[in-house]
């Protein structure tokens, strides 16, 4: 099964080394504008194979893409220094409107897996561009966010990461929203299970993990320059459920006909992924609080969508 990556700086090329490890898909196609760089990780790649899992790696362009089941976009440029988020975001929208025309005329029938940040906002200018109906232009969203929401709980608590039913809804980024009221470990509520064994949930504590989950990506970044293994792994996962129409849920972001009220906004809910790409979308439970702060989610990430023309 080919898997595409069209993007591959530091994200792509962590999404193609995690395929290689878990085995995911038979062939992977790397696309890059800077065509040297897509020929040199798909060598590099292509000597870890014998350590891992024999894929096909190899570099290639546009039209190498034909016959993909998916194809993972992780293209993008970089904020200058001065540029706000808006202009930044615009240079995006440009190197979309360059991107997802070549990758849809050359795999029509391929799912695409929007990696590039903002997350929420690029699947909804990929969805644009594409035409393609929503359940096929999935972006990674909160994937990452649910993820450390779940290992902190697990952590505190003592138990698997594994066992904990927790989700990250709405933006990837500040106004994310962690569903505290409806989480569950083992069939018990979060709070109750906390009591049972011992480790209950404070304010203190909430407000540490809330922490751990929101500012995660920003201490990444002072410490390392970027995020990539994390996101790389994830993607790999997410392609894995694809191929082999897993039917598993995920915090994934695509074009929602409306949320809280907003209509035609891109965020996260949970969703079950499988062959094709998001087979349902779930409505959680939410309190009051968290409806509320998933509106405001929704409304800034519209007004963002706007502002750009979308
Ligand atoms: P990240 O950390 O998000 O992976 P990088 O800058 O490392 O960011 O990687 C982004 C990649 O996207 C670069 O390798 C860059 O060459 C590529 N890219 C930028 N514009 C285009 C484009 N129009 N078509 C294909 N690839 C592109």
């Amino acid at each position: 099964m080919k898997v595409g990556i069209v993007g591959t700086g530091a994200v792509g090329s962590s999404a193609a080394y995690a395929m290689v490890m878990a085995g995911v898909g038979s062939e992977l196609v790397l696309v890059d504008l800077n065509a040297r760089l897509a020929q040199a990780q798909a060598e590099d790649l292509l000597h870890a194979t014998p350590f891992a899992h024999a894929l096909r790696v190899r570099a290639g362009h546009y039209e190498d893409l034909v016959g993909a089941a998916i194809v993972v976009i992780a293209a993008g440029v970089n904020q200058q220094p001065g540029e706000t988020r808006l202009e930044l975001l615009g240079r995006n929208a440009r190197v979309f409107e360059d991107v997802i025309p070549k990758t849809v005329a050359a795999a029509p029938e391929a799912v695409l897996l929007i990696a590039t940040n903002p997350v929420d906002i690029m699947t909804q200018v990929a969805q644009r561009l594409s035409g393609l109906p929503p359940e096929r232009v999935i972006g990674s969203g909160t994937i990452l966010d649910t993820a450390r929401f779940k290992a902190l709980l697990g952590e505190h608590l003592g138990i698997s990461p594994f066992s904990v039913h927790a989700y990250v809804l709405g933006e990837h980024g500040d106004s994310e929203v962690l569903v505290w009221s409806e989480a569950r470990v083992g069939g018990v509520g979060l709070a109750e299970f906390a009591q049972q064994v011992g480790r209950p949930l404070g304010p203190e504590v909430r407000a540490r993990i809330d922490d751990g989950v929101r500012r995660a990506a920003y201490r990444i970044i002072e410490g390392k320059g970027a995020t990539y293994y994390g996101i790389g792994a994830g993607l790999a996962r997410l392609c894995q459920a694809i191929l082999a129409d897993e039917r598993a849920v995920f915090t994934l972001s695509i074009l929602n006909p409306e949320v809280e009220g907003v209509p035609q906004v891109a965020l996260s809910l949970p969703r079950v992924l499988g062959w094709g790409g998001v087979v349902h979308t779930l409505t959680p439970t939410l309190d009051p609080e968290e409806h509320r702060a998933l509106r405001q989610s929704a409304e800034l990430l519209k007004r963002a969508a706007q502002e750009l023309g979308f």
